[in-house]
Parts: structure tokens; sequence; C-alpha cells
């Protein structure tokens, strides 16, 4: 029998992607040099960040979320090193899994590993499944991890299968499948099909309140997110996101959504790379590769045919996604990314904001910006723009940390 790990192990990966021959190694880079006050205070921080894509590595390649890695942007050690406290563990099913109807079977297949992994590396992180859990796991001195469904587990939304997954222990769901709709809700980056929520979407919104289970914002149309923010009974987390008025682009959000995303209680996480918070970056990529970093439609011919297992493989080099090299000329610099945080907080208050930085996502990170040990480079441009430390603390966790209790209590 033709297994998952035999075939990666067999199959010739002929080419990579247009982003690994730019990939950078980033881990090699010197440490960027950060202020001790900085440092202290960065320290005393709880860091929630809101979206890691912790597992592709592991799931694709093998090996421990607990090891330290020299590719990628994230691992435990490293995230130890940044000062993470607790993350949305992305159980990531991406659009290469759909044409076929793969995406129950992926969905169950990411959960168990992800189980597996967390199992495996207790003595450094635990699973999370209410605010409660957070708090036990942080007194440990240990990494509290909550399962987040990146993509779809059904593409016609099935509530027994909503229940199952929140039965093994994922308490959060994006609507959208990733890029694409599902058959009930739309996404930011396709075609709308139910101008929102289908009738069953809005089925499904009432079944994740019931759950206590977060409703994840991030890749959702415009009319969906605001169909939901009108239905549901807890607030809505926007997990990874950028603003549109800063890049106009379907998979940002637009100010008046974000208002009223933060009108019901919600919090607004910032992705951290520079393609969706800096244009000039943005313009050179897309200007590269000929197309938008959110474009999937070469997906259903490639992947025409194939099992899961080849699926797996044609997915496989692309993990752990790193961002994209650029010139000096075109980069971010840190403080240009706080620069769009703060824009948000003059708008919304420091209440509502928060960070999902997406590591291994595929970021594009400021200049200098290692990998997740250099988040402190964050707190010094803070500090530098003259924020609080109790406002630096908010961001950093205290929002994403209180509005999942109203959630997930
Ligand atoms: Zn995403």
């Amino acid at each position: 029998m033709l297994t998952r790990r035999r075939f990666l192990s067999s199959s010739a990966i002929a080419s990579l992607s247009w982003k690994h021959a730019l990939a950078q190694t980033p881990a090699d880079l010197p440490a960027p040099s950060i202020s001790s006050r900085a440092r202290e205070l960065h320290k005393r921080a709880f860091v929630f960040d809101a979206h890691v894509h912790a597992l592709d590595r592991e799931f694709y390649h093998g090996g421990s979320m607990g090891d330290l890695h020299h590719n990628g942007q994230w691992d435990l050690p490293r995230a130890r090193e940044g000062g993470e406290d607790a993350f949305f563990l992305s159980i990531y099913v991406p659009e290469e899994y759909y044409p076929s109807r793969f995406e129950t079977r992926q969905a169950l297949r990411r959960m168990d590993h992800a189980l597996r992994q967390l199992q495996e590396n207790r003595t450094l992180v635990e699973p999370a499944f209410n605010a409660a859990d957070i708090d036990r796991i942080h007194t440990k001195g240990k990494i509290a991890a909550v399962l987040d469904i990146e993509g779809s587990y059904d593409l016609d939304g099935d509530l027994g299968i909503l229940r199952d997954l929140h039965g093994m222990g994922l308490r959060s769901a994006q609507l959208s499948a990733h890029n694409w709709n599902q058959n009930y809700a739309d996404s930011c980056c396709s075609t709308p099909r139910s101008e929102g929520l289908s009738a069953h979407g809005r089925e499904l919104i009432r079944e994740m309140n019931r759950l206590n289970m977060v409703i994840n914002v991030s890749h959702s149309g415009d009319n969906t997110i605001s169909q939901v923010l009108d239905l549901s009974d807890h607030p809505v987390i926007a997990t990874h996101h950028g603003l549109r008025d800063i890049n106009n682009i379907p998979r940002n959000m637009p100010d008046d959504l974000m208002k009223k995303l933060v009108d019901k209680g919600g919090i607004f996480c910032f992705q951290i790379g520079s393609e969706f918070n800096y244009l000039r970056e943005y313009q050179w990529l897309t200007a590269q590769r000929g197309k938008t970093f959110f474009d999937t439609t070469s997906i259903p011919d490639r992947v025409k045919g194939k099992s899961l297992y080849e699926v797996d493989a044609l997915v496989a080099p692309q993990f752990p996604m790193p961002g994209a090299t650029v010139p000096d000329s075109v980069a971010m610099a840190i403080d240009d990314w706080v620069a769009v945080v703060d824009r948000a907080i003059q708008i919304v208050g420091e209440d509502h904001v928060g960070l999902g930085t997406d590591f291994d996502g595929g970021p594009t990170l400021a200049r200098g910006m290692r990998d997740v040990r250099d988040l402190p480079m964050v707190t010094d441009a803070m500090l530098r723009r003259g924020y609080s430390e109790e406002r630096i603390r908010k961001f950093w966790g205290g929002n994403l940390l209180r509005v999942f209790r109203q959630i997930a209590s």
C-alpha cells in the first residue's frame, strides 16, 4: 500500500515554487538590535498569537514541533524565545483538497496529527479548550494551543461533523473554505455565490454559538462578515487580517466592517506580513509573480485526478511556507507595520486590536526580523511610538484573551 510518507519520499519534487526560489534562510541572519526596555516589557507581557501555521512542516515532512529548526519562522523553542504564551494552532486544509472533496478526511488527519504532536510535546505545550485552560497552562509555564481550522472541514458545513470536531477539541473555525466559497458562506476571494451566508450558513453560526466556538472571519467575504456580525450572539474574531484602506485587496477589511466587528465586542488581529500591510512591497511581489497572493485559479487543473496522497505530495514542498525575499528598496520596516496597527487604534481604540502573525503561512517579515524570536522588535517600535506599557500589553494578548474568555469560558 502506498502510504502518505512513502509517497512523499518516493515522489520527485522537480520544481519548487517561486516562493522557494526566492526564499531566504532568515534563521541564519544576525539578531536585530532591540532595546533592553523593550525586551523586559516583552517578557512581562502575555503574548497570544491568533494565527500560526505551527504544524504544516511536521505534517508533510515529519519531525516534532518541539524541535529547533533552521527553516521556517516558527517552532516551539523559537516561540518561547519570542515570548509567545498562547497561540491559535492552524489546522490548515488548503484548496488543493477541495476539488475531489478530500476536505473532511484532511481535517480529520490534521486534527489527529495536531493532537498527537501536542501530546508528544506536553512538557512544553498543552491544548486549551477554554480560557480557564489558558490560565492554568500559563501558570505552569507552558504554551497554550487553541485549535482553529483554516479552510473547510466540509464544503457543505455538516453540523454533525462540526460537533465531531468540537468533541475532538476544535475551538475555532474559519467560515470560508480558505480563499474559496463554502457551499453556505462566501469567501473574500472567489466569485460570490450565497451573497454572504445561505440559510444553512445561518444555522451553522447558531450552532457555533451554542458550542461556544470562535467564529473566525479571516478569509470571509464582506457580506459574510457583515451578516455574521448581525446574527452571532458572541463576539467575532478576525485572526489574521489587514486594513483595506492601506492595501485595497478583498482579503483585507474595510474600516466600516472593522468598526462593526468592534462594536460587537470582537477583535481585529493583524497579520505580520508586508503583503497585507505595505503597498509598495505588495505591488512589487504581485508584479514578480504575475498574480495576487490570493489567486488560486490554477488549483483545479493541478489536482485533477490526483489521490489524497498525491495531493499531499503536490503541496508538501510549500511547507513551512516562508515569506519571499524582497530588495531593501521595497521592504517594509517594522515601524511601517506598527503605523498600520496605529491607524486601527485611532479608529477603534486600543482594546480591540491584536496579533495573528501567520508565521510559516507565508508572511514576508519586516526588514531584519528573522522569525518568531524577533517579536520584541514590535514592542520596541511601539515604545518608539510612545505607547504605554498597558497599551502594548493589551495588543500582545490582553485583548485576545478577554474576547476568547467571553466566547469560550
Ligand atoms: Zn490564512
